[in-house]
């Protein structure tokens, strides 16, 4: 994500210098909402080996607290998914989902100035824990947010769900992907979702409409192999080929990189990352290799043409020589993108909400990849949004935090962007066609 932010020009920068907030003069330690928040970041939701009982028995007492009905859907055991329903006035009309993920991504303990799970506040007003940002401050945002709503009577016209998933961070093989083929989720009758966004250290608010699909390819060369005294040319070799290959994919990182230098931060679509982040050979310092094995990730352009450039890297693999292989270790489908202009009625009330609150929101491709897209691709519209301008970007690093003003904020931009998006009359959303919300890639 810093990349992205780092496209943006100088002065908008120097304005953050200028408006940082700070919250050390403040003792915010006996707040409520900030202890319930430190309370959530003190269940340890670590991915895959935390059992996600106590953070449903937190929601379900969140829920009942408010006299409302939390379902828990558990489509494989240990991975539930949780929706808590806020009635509308007009059930029959499309719903606003609140989608959030409960699971946080390993630590590395050692690394951490404060424990990671003790939500610690420091004497600077900033939390320190994981999850701090991606994303329990967020679940919890929405949940003050529609609280203060209700507690001040305010009328919403749709139904507001919130969703929390178990897995996100490993793919959401259990959770999201199941759910939104279930018929709980078709009950939902889904007219827009807000999910994750991310941190970024700009006065702006970006907003993902679209991500960039994720391919991940291992390729294998084999090669003449021996005694390191024998002396075989170089392109009949594991190595020699190998070299090769990896020219020809660096070769062209260079050309993406070199658009990528130029973006700006609403492009960041246009251009394929690639990182050759595995290489394996070898098994003794005098036996020239057998095999060399290649793992490259590749973030696709948005407009990629995904069947010319397949054959693209197999030609350039042709070209390298015979006894080569290619796996797809992971091969998503071209994004779809959410339309983000007057034609969609959600969209135009988000922006509503951001000029009644005086932000900016920036809709823009993320450079890494949300629960979102899976329900893009199921045409249902969705953006990423997380309310944490003004922030270094600290996901799933070692120290991750959060300050208090700024997460206290976020409830009021919450509250400002649900009202819009729950009160958009029906005459606006009854004959919508699907096609004006969600655009499917041309290359799938
Ligand atoms: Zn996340």
């Amino acid at each position: 994500m810093t990349k992205i932010w780092s496209l943006v020009s100088c002065h908008i920068l120097i304005i953050f210098l200028n408006t940082s907030a700070s919250s050390a003069s403040v003792d915010y330690s006996s707040d409520p909402y900030v202890q319930l928040f430190q309370q959530y970041l003190r269940i340890n939701t670590t991915t895959t080996i935390s059992d996600l009982t106590p953070a449903v028995q937190f929601w379900q007492e969140l829920a009942s607290s408010q006299d409302l009905e939390l379902q828990k859907h558990e489509y494989v055991p240990g991975y539930p998914v949780l929706v808590i329903k806020w009635p509308g006035v007009d059930p029959s009309l499309p719903s606003i989902v609140l989608n959030s993920h409960m699971d946080v991504v390993p630590v590395n303990e050692a690394e951490w100035k404060y424990p990671p799970f003790a939500a610690t506040l420091d004497s600077d007003g900033v939390i320190w824990g994981r999850g701090t940002q991606d994303m329990k401050s967020v679940s919890i945002q929405y949940f003050l947010a529609m609280k203060e709503l209700k507690q001040n009577n305010v009328t919403l016209l749709r139904d507001v769900y919130m969703t929390l998933m178990p897995d996100e961070e490993v793919g959401s093989v259990s959770g999201l992907r199941l759910f939104k083929e279930s018929p709980e989720f078709t009950a939902l009758n889904v007219g827009c979702v807000m999910d994750e966004g991310a941190a970024a250290p700009l006065p702006v608010y970006g907003m993902f409409y679209q991500d960039k699909a994720i391919w991940q390819i291992e390729v294998t060369c084999y090669g003449e192999a021996g005694h390191s005294a024998t002396f075989p040319a170089s392109n009949t070799t594991a190595t020699g080929k190998c070299r090769y290959v990896i020219d020809k994919f660096l070769n062209y990182r260079d050309q993406q990189h070199a658009i990528s230098e130029t973006a700006t931060l609403l492009k960041s679509g246009l251009f394929t990352a690639i990182n050759l982040n595995k290489i394996r050979a070898g098994t003794a310092n005098n036996v020239v290799p057998q095999s060399v094995s290649l793992v490259f990730d590749i973030r696709l352009a948005t407009e990629l043409n995904t069947t010319a450039f397949e054959l693209q890297m197999n030609s350039w693999l042709a070209e390298a020589g015979s006894g080569i292989n290619m796996t797809f270790l992971q091969k998503n489908k071209q994004s779809a993108r959410t339309v983000v202009s007057k034609k969609n009625p959600y969209y135009v009330a988000i922006q509503s909400a951001a000029s009644n609150l005086g932000i900016t929101i920036v809709p823009i491709v993320s450079p890494g990849s949300t629960d979102a897209r899976h329900l893009r691709l199921q045409d249902v519209p969705a953006f990423g949004f997380s309310p944490l301008a003004n922030t270094p970007t600290l996901l799933h690093t070692d120290n991750e935090r959060l300050n208090v003003t700024t997460f206290l904020n976020g409830i009021e931009i919450y509250k400002e962007i649900i009202t819009s998006l729950a009160n958009i009359p029906a005459s606006k959303t009854n004959k919508l066609d699907v096609q004006s919300l969600v655009v499917q890639s041309e290359f799938n």
